[in-house]
């Protein structure tokens, strides 16, 4: 009985498939299933059926409105609701929703960062209809996922590329397929299963932290006596409350076709993860804005909060979002999984070197596609990949690329497993991989497991580049054996160089080494800490060329969106600093004054009482609270300053430099002060909830 309704319920609020099937007429389903398949333009009289069908299965469903829901640069989503019902003319109104407001929409959207693109072109953009991925009732609103584009066609969305880099990555896989003699295969897709980390509080302690607020993360806050040291909560049994969230969230993420699979409680105490079964990238990143939106609401109903910022508590576990990536045909093959023949394992070796290569070539474009202000504090921390990209391959694949690279025999635990020569190619076996949890890419048997985005972000950005790298190292190799007259020869040349020229990415030891820094430097990897560290590389002329090439952004839309990233950056330290200053000013300082004045009235009225009473408790703190007071006005003074100072400064990368090295910095030693007043001052004027109180506020 439960099994049937979890089935039933199982995508009851998605226009999926099925229910196109048993809704449109025969011909025009057909001709949507061509226009998902070939990505194909849809006929008005066909988008009239479908939206028509749409609108009859919604509103039996309780929808009342429509909206074109979309992915603007802000990394969330957007939506504007129009409802179904329209006047007849006679004074009564009718529901309607033609195929026309099905395909396209035009949203008043001038108000999202454009990076100066519609300024030059048009004020308003549209959004147009994307069928691969399935309309869906949320909040009784039927929602149409769309790309969002401005009239000249510049994407000014996450949507438009990513479509985009799957294209492109496409064409150059499949003349890779086409030279190992497969002609069955009409489509590669790439495949994406995003792990999404998070915390979960409680909403009323959440409302006490202005800065949680407004800034997602504590601008302060001592170390809790019990932290996660004792490692307790990693797979932990989940509390009863946590549960009940987890079981509704659930639920509502079936109704919307997300297959969420596994949950389970993270290292953090309050941290827990979720991971869906993976899907082609468009969806999962459909899906993963979703999951993202459904954590906060769901989190609201049972009185919680859930974090999705990187690095919600300092000296806690951040939270990331593991990105799971692979190429997938559409006749079920994962060309990332090794064969049973040397043919297969061939094939299956030139796209595991394509990887390597891309992910060496382009290390900083990589490193681009995961930087924000947020994850700056999460990588290099120490439970987080470093900020150098490398890949890890295990020790047993490693040493089968060793072998190829040298001409050597390849053995395994004392058995020679197969000739490496000139011809033979190796045949080995699957599942050899250990898990290394350090690796920020890792190879993990059959998918390459990407652990740098955080928590917060769009997986857009991250599957963009992906699919852009190996599109373009895929697409050289093809340019090659294209021309070759030896096929089987300069496959195994194009292996080995590449193996020799790239694998000073391979990493497979312990990456939040210190060690790893240093060897790292010594290969020549970048080591881009910070986002303005990062982010010039976006516009440097490889990276222009790389996605102008492969037609997924514009020399513009790459500029565009590197000037939103820099802003972003700017806009959140902006945020963060006057969000400390106001806090210092509401809730800090007035709590070391009424503690002092306690104090001091305490100590003058010993003092009356002459030398029989010692006060040698009351003078040594009132001594150690001055000094942290004039600390905390001197550092107050100096964080006001240097964020008026970079408000002048013009160039963007200037200012976010200076956001970063005068604002972020004079916002660190300020918090030095408070932490160390925190564990001083009385509980009683220290009304802001602490990190033991936050961390543990849900009890069971
Ligand atoms: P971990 O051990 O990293 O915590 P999980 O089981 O939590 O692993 O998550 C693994 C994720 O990888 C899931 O979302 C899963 O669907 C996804 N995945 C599995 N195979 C593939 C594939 N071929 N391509 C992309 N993602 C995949
Ligand atoms: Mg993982």
């Amino acid at each position: 009985m439960f099994e049937d309704n979890m089935k039933n319920n199982f995508g009851c609020m998605v226009f999926g498939d099925v229910v196109m099937k048993e809704r449109l007429p025969k011909d025009t389903y057909e001709a949507l299933r061509k226009t998902i398949a070939n990505g194909t333009h849809l006929e008005l009289n066909v988008a009239n059926v479908v939206a028509n069908a749409m609108k009859n299965w919604a509103m039996e469903k309780g929808a009342t409105h429509f909206t074109h829901w979309f992915q603007p640069m802000t990394g969330i989503t957007a939506e504007k609701h129009d409802s179904f019902l329209a006047p007849d003319g006679n004074g009564k109104v009718i529901t309607e929703f033609s195929g026309k407001s099905l395909v396209r929409g035009e949203p008043d959207a001038s108000s999202f960062p454009s990076g100066g693109l519609r300024a030059t072109f048009e004020a308003r953009g549209y959004t147009a209809w994307d069928p691969t991925s399935y309309a869906f009732i949320k909040d009784k609103t039927l929602c149409i996922p769309t790309a969002f584009c401005s009239y000249s066609g510049e994407a000014l969305d996450k949507k438009t590329p990513l479509l985009r880099s799957m294209q492109a990555v496409n064409t150059h896989a499949l003349r890779i397929l086409r030279l190992f003699g497969n002609t069955e295969v009409k489509r590669v897709v790439s495949s994406v299963g995003a792990e999404q980390e998070y915390f979960l509080i409680d909403k009323e302690v959440f409302k006490k932290r202005p800065d949680l607020l407004y800034c997602g993360r504590t601008l302060f806050g001592a170390r809790p006596p019990k932290g996660q040291e004792m490692e307790d909560h990693y797979f932990g049994v989940i509390k009863n409350r946590v549960s009940k969230y987890m079981h509704d969230l659930d639920e509502e993420l079936w109704k919307l076709g997300i297959l969420a699979k596994t949950k389970h409680n993270e290292v953090a105490p309050s941290q827990h993860e979720l991971a869906p079964i993976y899907n082609e990238a468009n969806i999962a990143t459909d899906h993963n804005q979703l999951v993202m939106e459904m954590m906060k609401t769901i989190a609201s109903r049972h009185n919680l909060a859930c974090l999705l910022h990187e690095k919600p508590f300092a000296g806690v576990n951040g939270s990331g979002k593991h990105n799971n990536w692979s190429l997938t045909t559409d006749t079920g093959i994962n060309l990332f999984e090794p064969g049973d023949t040397p043919h297969e394992n061939a094939q299956f070796l030139l796209f595991l070197v394509a990887v390597i290569k891309a992910v060496d070539e382009y290390q900083d474009i990589l490193r681009v596609s995961v930087a924000s202000a947020g994850n700056d504090h999460r990588l290099g921390a120490n439970e987080a990949p470093p900020a150098i990209v490398s890949v890890f391959l295990g020790d047993e694949l490693t040493e089968i690329l060793n072998a190829i690279e040298n001409d050597t025999l390849y053995t395994c635990k004392g058995k020679v497993l197969m000739e490496i020569g000139a011809t033979v190619l190796p045949h080995f076996p699957k599942d050899t991989t250990d898990r290394n949890r350090t690796s920020p890419f890792a190879f993990t048997g059959n998918k390459f497991e990407f652990r740098m985005p955080g928590s917060s972000f769009s997986i857009a950005g991250p599957n963009i580049v992906l699919n852009t790298i190996v599109a373009d190292v895929l697409c050289e190799f093809a340019n090659i054996l294209e021309k070759s007259s030896n096929f089987k020869e300069d496959l195994i040349k194009i292996i080995k160089e590449t193996i020799k020229k790239h694998k000073r990415i391979i990493f497979n030891g312990n990456g939040y080494d210190e060690a790893w820094v240093q060897e790292a430097e010594k290969r020549g990897l970048s080591n881009l800490k910070t986002t303005p560290d990062a982010l010039p590389a976006f516009v440097s002329e490889k990276s222009i060329n790389l996605f102008t090439k492969h037609r997924v952004f514009s020399r513009q839309e790459v500029c565009s969106r590197y000037e939103i990233l820099l802003e972003n950056y700017s806009k959140t330290i902006n945020i963060e600093a006057l969000t400390m200053l106001d806090m210092v000013k509401k809730y800090v300082i007035p709590a070391v004054i009424c503690y002092e004045k306690e104090l001091a009235e305490l100590l003058s009225s010993k003092k009356v009482l002459g030398k029989a009473v010692s006060t040698v408790l009351e003078e040594h703190l009132l001594d150690k609270l001055s000094t942290l007071a004039e600390s905390l006005f001197t550092r107050l003074e100096k964080l006001e300053k240097q964020v008026l100072s970079v408000r002048s400064i013009k160039g963007k990368l200037e200012h976010a430099r200076a956001s970063h090295d005068l604002v972020l910095a004079a916002m660190n030693e300020l918090r030095e002060t408070v932490d160390e007043l925190e564990t001083i001052v009385s509980k009683k004027h220290w009304t802001l909830p602490t990190y033991a109180e936050i961390l543990y506020s849900v009890i069971d």
